[in-house]
C-alpha cells in the first residue's frame, strides 16, 4: 500500500521562551507521522500560515516515499523561490518526510546516509562572560564536561543591550544596539590574549564576528587573532560582500566558517568552488531542510570543505536531531555547535525557561555525554513531540530588537 500524506499541521511552541516551528506530516498508515523544523523564531505565524494555507493543500493525497519530488515540488511551487519563511517551510515538511522514510525502514536517518563514521559527534559550545574571568569560568566548567571546542565572546558582538542612544551619537539618533567596531577589535584581541595566557593552548577555540566588521576591518582583525592559533574564525565577511573572502584568504592563513545566514545555493557554491572557506556553516531550516543539506556536505566534500552546521536555540529538536544525523555520515564533518541538552544542574547559560521542559516537550532529543553528542537507535530523526507538553509553552509574537544594530552614526548594519 502507497504511503500517502493525510494532513500537514504546525504546532508553535516555547519551552524555552524562543518560538520554536514544527510540522507534523501525517500519512495513511494507522501512527504513521514524521517531524519537522521550521523554525524561524521571528517570523513563525507567516511560516504557520504558509505550510497549513498553501503547502497542505498542495501535498494531502501525494505519495510520503517521494521525498525529492515534493522538495522540487514545494520549492517550485510559488514560482519565486529560496526565500527564508518560504525554505523554512519546506524544511519543516522535508525534514518530517525523512522521519517517515526512517520509521518505514526501521532505520535512524543516518543509516540512510550511508551509515557511521564516527560514534559521536564532536561539538562547540558557547562561552560567554562579562570578563575575562568569568569567561575563563565558563570555558573551564565546558572543559569539565569533556567539551574540546569552545566558542568564546564577551561584549555581546560589538554592542551592548538595546536601548538609546549613546551621547555621541547625532542629535535625534534612534534607538538600537550601538556597535564600536574598532573597540571590539581591541577588547576581542586582548580577551583572547588572556584566555591563552589563562586556559593555555590545548582547547580549541572559535570566535565569531556576525557580520559586524566592515571587510577592510575584518582582515586587519582576522590577521591579528591568527596567534591564537584558532580552529575558525566564523562569518567574518557580510553575506553581501562575500566577494571580499578572496581579499581575507590571501592576507591571513586564520580558518574561515560561513553561513549561517545562507538562503540560496548561489551563496555558497563559489566559496565552496574556489575553497574561500574552510567550514560551511548553514542552517538546515533555512536552507529547505535534510536534502538541500544532504547535497551541499557531499559537494563540500570534494572541495575539502568541512561541515559545521548552526546549531542555536532558535531551531527545535527536529533540527538538532537532523544536523547530528547527518554529522555521523559525514567524512568532512568539522565540529557541530550544540545549544542542546546538558546534564541537569549544568545550565550557564541564560535561558528564559527551564531546561527540562525543552526534554518534557521533545522526547528523545539527542544525548550529549562528556563532550560528545550521540543520536539515539529510534527509526527516522528519533525526537517525537509531546503536543499537551508543548501547549503549556505558547509563542508571543513581538517585535525583535537584537537585530536594530547601529553604527555609530545611527546608520543601521546588519546584526
Ligand atoms: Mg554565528
Amino acid at each position: 500500500m502507497a504511503t500517502l500524506i493525510e494532513n500537514v499541521r504546525v504546532i508553535l511552541t516555547a519551552p524555552e521562551g524562543i518560538n520554536l516551528v514544527v510540522v507534523r506530516v501525517d500519512t495513511n498508515q494507522p501512527g504513521l507521522y514524521g517531524l519537522g523544523c521550521a523554525t524561524f523564531a521571528y517570523r513563525h505565524l507567516a511560516v504557520k500560515c504558509l505550510v497549513e494555507e498553501y503547502l497542505k493543500p498542495l501535498l494531502v493525497g501525494r505519495d510520503a516515499e517521494a521525498i525529492e519530488e515534493l522538495w522540487q515540488l514545494m520549492r517550485q511551487n510559488a514560482y519565486w523561490r529560496n526565500g527564508p519563511i518560504e525554505n523554512n517551510a519546506i524544511s519543516g515538511v522535508d525534514m518530517a518526510l525523512w522521519d517517515i522514510k526512517g520509521k518505514l525502514a526501521n532505520m535512524p536517518l543516518y543509516q540512510l546516509f550511508g551509515g557511521k563514521v564516527r560514534a559521536g559527534v564532536p561539538i562547540y559550545r558557547h562561552a560567554d562572560g562579562r570578563d575575562l574571568a568569568e569567561l575563563c569560568d565558563n570555558i573551564e566548567k565546558y572543559r569539565a564536561q569533556g567539551i574540546t571546542h569552545i566558542r568564546c565572546q564577551s561584549g555581546g558582538y560589538g554592542g551592548g543591550r538595546f536601548g538609546a542612544a549613546p551621547a555621541t551619537a547625532p542629535s535625534g539618533a534612534l534607538d538600537g544596539i550601538y556597535l564600536d567596531s574598532r573597540k571590539y577589535m581591541r577588547d576581542t584581541v586582548a580577551l583572547f590574549d588572556g584566555i591563552r595566557g589563562r586556559i593555555g593552548w590545548d582547547v580549541q577555540l572559535c570566535h565569531d564576528v556576525h557580520e559586524r566588521l566592515k571587510p577592510i576591518e575584518a582582515i586587519k582583525f582576522a590577521c591579528e587573532m591568527e596567534r591564537f592559533d584558532l580552529f575558525f574564525l566564523e562569518d567574518a565577511i557580510p553575506l553581501e560582500d562575500g566577494d571580499w573572502l578572496r581579499q581575507l584568504r590571501a592576507k591571513t592563513n586564520i580558518p574561515l566558517a560561513q553561513g549561517e545566514l545562507f538562503n540560496h545555493p548561489f551563496e555558497w557554491k563559489t566559496l565552496i568552488a574556489e575553497r574561500l572557506i574552510d567550514f560551511i556553516r548553514v542552517h538546515l531550516s533555512q536552507v529547505g531542510g535534510i536534502t538541500p543539506a544532504r547535497k551541499l556536505q557531499i559537494f563540500a566534500e570534494q572541495f575539502g570543505v568541512r561541515t559545521a552546521w548552526h546549531g542555536p536555540g532558535d531551531m527545535s529538536p527536529m533540527a538538532h536531531a537532523a544536523n547530528i544525523h547527518i554529522d555521523l555520515a559525514a567524512p568532512n564533518f568539522g565540529v557541530q555547535e550544540w545549544s542542546g541538552t546538558e546534564p541537569p544542574n549544568f545550565v550557564i547559560q541564560e535561558l528564559k525557561g527551564p531546561r527540562e521542559a525543552l526534554l518534557d516537550v521533545f522526547p528523545g532529543l539527542p544525548e550529549f555525554r562528556d563532550g560528545y553528542v550521540y543520536a539515539n537507535d529510534k527509526p527516522g530523526l528519533g525526537v517525537d513531540l509531546d503536543e499537551r507538553e508543548a501547549a503549556k509553552y505558547p509563542c508571543e509574537n513581538t517585535v525583535t530588537t537584537w537585530t536594530q544594530t547601529r553604527r555609530a552614526d545611527g546608520t543601521l548594519q546588519t546584526p
